[in-house]
């Protein structure tokens, strides 16, 4: 709760040094980004990318999961995306558990299965192309071209890209 109040108080000071103004939803460079949720990615300042310029979708690895292709098919139908960027990461915290042993860890806990898929990897670049498949696959884009897979190091901030192969 402190750190909220905390962040209420950044967004009147925020709010008080910009100007009112209203941006198009239509992302200006037409693009829409996966990436993970991890903390350390600070997507807009490592692609040099300002308000109202790109959709960002995050989960918990950067997953394709059907809940990012129905934003992807909203980005795309709707709002005009046209090509998709998809950053994993390294450090990931997706690599540190399996998909059987978190299953388990939380139907101990709750006596509930989870009926989710956790999409654990331990390959990053095969997942990156795993998640480019998933894209290139669903018959609910329209753009399945311009799709382009990398990775985020963490420490150096630098991305890599990840070859297609087939
Ligand atoms: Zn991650």
């Amino acid at each position: 709760m402190d750190t909220i109040n905390a962040l209420l108080e950044n967004n009147q000071t925020f709010a008080s040094g910009h100007e009112e103004e209203h941006l198009d939803a239509e992302p200006q460079r037409h693009l829409a980004i996966v990436t993970c949720m991890d903390c350390r990615l600070d997507v807009s300042a490592a692609l040099g990318l300002g308000n109202g310029e790109a959709h960002i979708l995050r989960n918990a690895g950067g997953v394709i999961t059907e809940d990012v292709i129905r934003s992807l098919a909203i980005s795309q139908r709707k709002l005009g995306t046209r090509e998709v960027m998809l950053i994993h990461h390294s450090d990931c915290g997706m690599q540190k558990i399996t998909d059987d042993g978190f299953r388990r860890e939380l139907q101990e806990a709750t006596g509930i299965a989870p009926s989710f898929a956790i999409e654990s990897f331990g390959d990053l670049d095969e997942d990156v192309r795993q998640s480019l498949r998933r894209v290139r696959s669903s018959p609910f884009l329209l753009h399945r071209d311009a799709v382009r897979g990398f990775v985020y190091d963490v420490d150096t901030h630098r991305l890599r890209e990840v070859e297609v192969g087939e």
